[in-house]
């Protein structure tokens, strides 16, 4: 998208930012009301808030796109869901893979970067593949929220996304796990049922283990490091 066009949507946008409390909905019909629609993305890990914004975005805009950075490694289950996701929504869903196979990264960094550099491991197999998943695109919208972690504490509901030179949209910024969680339930809108059995926020398997009664719900990702972020959230 043109420098001017893209401009003239963030202004459009800054409307958003001035509304009170606004329903999630409203925020993206606004969003695929104001952007032509093959310029929006929805980033989706199949979390409870992403298949929360799926149902919604499905219910507004006919066929939304949606991109998975799909590492290679997430849970068997999150693969099942996205295709009974497949079955019940109609979207575009784009699957973008890292550069390298997994066999490649451990031939290049040797065996499970993960264990040993984390942050190497997100900038290959996730940071570097949002370049791709966005290239042609203005808007991206994500399931991120304000209490989630420390990054987050600020998240708006439109953002300037100084590191992708995007529009970043976070409907859900100001709703509450429990509030995400009682939507989807309400809607009966599938989902990942690992968020049943003590997994609160999924990412990679083997950076994810389920947290314990009283712990932070994001505890269980990236277990041994001081590393709460993948690094596409900045
Ligand atoms: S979450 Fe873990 S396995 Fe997935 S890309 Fe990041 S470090 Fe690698």
């Amino acid at each position: 998208m043109e420098r001017e066009a893209l401009t003239a949507l963030w202004k459009a946008f800054q409307e958003i930012l001035a509304w009170q409390d606004p329903d999630p909905r409203d925020i993206l019909a606004f969003v695929y009301a104001h952007a032509a629609p093959n310029t929006v993305t929805l980033a989706s890990s199949f979390g409870l808030e992403d298949v929360l914004l799926l149902h919604w975005a499905a219910a507004i805009t006919p066929c939304p796109d949606v991109f998975c950075l799909d590492t290679g490694l997430l849970f068997p289950e999150t693969y099942a869901l996205i295709e009974t996701l497949k079955a019940r929504y109609r979207f575009r869903l784009r699957r973008i893979a890292p550069s390298l196979t997994l066999a490649q990264q451990r031939a290049t960094f040797g065996p499970e970067l993960w264990r040993r550099d984390p942050d190497a491991c997100c900038r290959l197999r996730k940071v570097e593949p949002l370049g791709r998943a966005l290239e042609g695109y203005a808007v991206w919208i994500t399931g991120i929220r304000r209490e989630q972690t420390p990054a987050r504490r600020h998240a708006q509901w439109v953002e300037a996304d100084a590191a992708t030179g995007r529009i970043k949209v976070n409907p859900l910024a100001h709703w509450t796990g429990a509030r995400v969680r009682q939507a989807v339930e309400a809607l009966g809108v599938p989902y990942n049922p690992l968020h049943d059995q003590g997994y609160p926020s999924l990412g990679c398997w083997p950076c994810t283990r389920p947290v314990r009664p009283g712990e932070d719900p994001r505890a269980g990702r990236w277990p041994g490091f001081a590393k709460t972020e993948c690094g596409i959230h900045q």
